[in-house]
């Protein structure tokens, strides 16, 4: 018998977009509290999910929706820090598809 191959199903912290969670950029919650941009979306962790557009990402930041999701109090620099990431890998994926 064969599996069916199920793809995951994941929310926009931003948006509310429901999609495949291949379609999101992962942010995750390290076991020693670092939240990073997780390119590969396998990192270990508590995990949200934002589509890869800077306005998804000022949309979570205004809501505080990472403080939900991730269950951690974000500080201004930890939001810089990460706003960088988000849109420097958003800015690859949109130039080229050389992903890892
Ligand atoms: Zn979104």
């Amino acid at each position: 018998m064969t599996r069916t191959r199920k793809t995951p199903v994941r929310s926009c912290i931003g948006c509310g977009r429901a999609d495949d969670k291949r379609a999101f950029t992962r942010i995750v919650r390290t076991k020693d509290g670092h939240i990073e941009v997780d390119p590969s979306g396998k990192a270990n962790g508590r995990g949200a999910y934002l589509c890869p557009r800077t306005a998804c990402f000022e949309a979570a930041v205004s809501r505080r929706r990472f403080d939900a999701a991730l269950r951690v109090r974000l500080h201004d620099d930890d939001l810089d820090r990460l706003r960088r990431d988000f849109e420097a890998l958003t800015d690859q994926d949109a130039t080229s598809q050389q992903g890892r």
